[in-house]
């Protein structure tokens, strides 16, 4: 039986019509469950408002009734944040019905778009008009702006564009008591008070709804090469990440770690993939840079990186893709990781960022310590080592049942972020918190910092109804 009065659901569905629910729950699944780490609850209704005034009615009457809302996009999170907590007391509110692109404004360079449109659909629209939106992650084909804006997606090409935050220039947004802040400006400058939309973005949900968004576009790229190289250690990566922006520049537009054994895990598990160099090396990192100029006129500047970079013994061997589709085999390893790590065995996943020049002493010390705790623990490190955002993932031990390695997680998670702690890093450098991490930032963040979060929470949403326990407790 529903915890959520039957009036109420009888009400909120009227809001939103026949089209705009799902009650069934063999249909609700999808809606309760997340896509990795078994983060599973429950929900009596999952509505599907059309537009933004369907989702300000649905959450005033919610305010009213005291009803608390998960609200969710692809579904595609890593840290528990989009599905409802078990017991069926909160409604999910869904925004996959609010597709539609409202304005292009070519010359301003900008996207207005509403929460439910999927990634892959803006680069395309972006594509069309000749520009680029350079937001490009693994779940780029499931994953909607409004969850891309809600955890500051970060993905392949941060370096360069900066993350979601930077992606955005104004916003709409549903308040927890249902009034409508409409924040759409296309502007690029506007110094008058706080900037509003940057606390819901990556806001998890937590203080509000976002239904629209202003998006910046860029000049399409003309030229683009791709290369693999392997490196002797992290710390050699970052050097050549040196070498290839003294030389290109701001053209660097991606650049990618990822151990061995991870390349070993897509070999292993997938099809399709076959190893990009003849010989077997510990380290590779996947570059990409961008440009305006003439197509092949970035070969011979990335040409020259890596051959002072060969030169300077950091890189043993490397290719450099001679078609389109040689470049994008390469980037299919890279996106097909997370999947293939699925498949090979349990992770303890760590999304950990430090500065770039700490990046080798950090794997060195969180191998060496992860390495005593746990002989036989198998590494499996990558991320985009240019935005020192590495995914510290290590699985269990061969000879380890998954279950309970799984249960050694606080442990692992203690070794790892007291090094990550100490470098003055991040714990979450672009998943957010979600349930995942909630207790991590409670035990790291200064005490003033959870009092800021939670003084802000609290005036946005006095009754705790917007996506709550998620991110933070109150
Ligand atoms: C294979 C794979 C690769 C990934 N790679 C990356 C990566 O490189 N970089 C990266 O940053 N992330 C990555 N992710 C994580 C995930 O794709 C991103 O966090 C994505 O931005 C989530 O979008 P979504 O629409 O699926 O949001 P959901 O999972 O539905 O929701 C995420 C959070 O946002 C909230 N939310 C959703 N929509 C709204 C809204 N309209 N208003 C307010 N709150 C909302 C939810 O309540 C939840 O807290 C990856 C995930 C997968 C599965």
């Amino acid at each position: 039986m529903s915890l959520i009065p039957t009036d109420i659901l009888t009400r909120l569905k009227a809001i939103v019509g026949p089209a705009g629910y799902i009650e069934d729950p063999a249909d609700m699944e999808p809606y309760c469950v997340s896509w990795r780490d078994g983060w599973r609850g429950d929900t009596p209704l999952v509505l599907r408002p059309a537009s933004t005034q369907e989702v300000s009615e649905i959450v005033a009457l919610c305010a009213k009734a005291g009803i608390p809302i998960v609200p969710q996009g692809g579904n595609t999170g890593l840290t528990g944040a989009g599905q409802p907590h078990a017991g069926g007391s909160e409604i999910v509110l869904s925004t996959n019905r609010m597709k539609a692109i409202r304005e292009v404004d070519a010359l301003n360079d900008t996207m207005t778009v509403e929460a439910g449109v999927v990634l892959t659909t803006i680069q395309d629209k972006a594509a069309e008009l000749d520009r680029l939106f350079p937001l490009s992650l693994g779940a780029e084909g499931s994953c909607q702006i409004g969850g891309n804006l809600s955890t500051n997606a970060g993905g392949t090409q941060v370096l360069r564009y900066g993350n979601a935050r930077n992606l955005v220039l104004g916003l709409e947004v549903v308040l927890p008591d249902g009034r409508i802040w409409n924040g759409l400006r296309g502007l690029r400058k506007d110094n008058t008070g706080f900037d509003l939309k940057q606390i819901f973005i990556g806001g998890e949900g937590t203080i509000g709804i976002i239904t629209a968004a202003v998006l910046r576009l860029f000049p399409k790229p003309r030229e683009s090469q791709t290369a693999f190289a392997a490196v002797t250690d992290p710390s050699a990566a970052v050097k050549l990440l040196g070498i290839m922006r003294d030389r290109l520049g701001e053209q660097v537009t991606s650049f990618e770690l990822l151990q061995r054994n991870c390349l070993d895990y897509v070999l292993e598990t997938l099809d399709g993939h076959e190893d990009p160099l003849s010989e077997i090396h510990p380290w590779y990192v996947l570059i990409e840079a961008t440009g305006q100029g003439a197509p092949g006129s970035l070969r011979d500047p990335m040409e020259e990186a890596l051959a002072e970079a060969i030169e300077a013994e950091l890189v043993p061997d490397a290719v450099i893709a001679a078609s389109g589709e040689q470049a994008r085999k390469l980037w299919a390893i890279r996106e097909e990781l997370a999947e293939a790590q699925k498949l090979s065995g349990v992770g303890i996943k760590h999304d950990i960022s430090v500065p770039l020049s700490r990046i080798g002493e950090f794997i060195e010390r969180a191998d060496a310590a992860l390495n005593a705790a746990y002989p036989g623990i198998r590494h499996c490190s990558f991320g985009h080592v240019g935005d020192g955002n590495i995914h510290y993932n290590p699985l269990n031990p061969k000879d380890w049942d998954g279950k309970a390695f799984a249960a050694e997680r606080e442990a692992v998670n203690r070794l790892v972020h007291d090094i990550v702690a100490e470098m003055n890093g991040s714990l979450s450098a672009e998943h957010g918190l979600g349930r995942l991490r909630r207790e991590e930032a409670e035990h790291y963040k200064a005490d003033v910092e959870m009092d800021m979060m939670r003084t802000l929470k609290r005036a946005f949403d006095p009754q705790n109804l917007m996506n709550p326990g998620k991110m933070l407790r109150l």
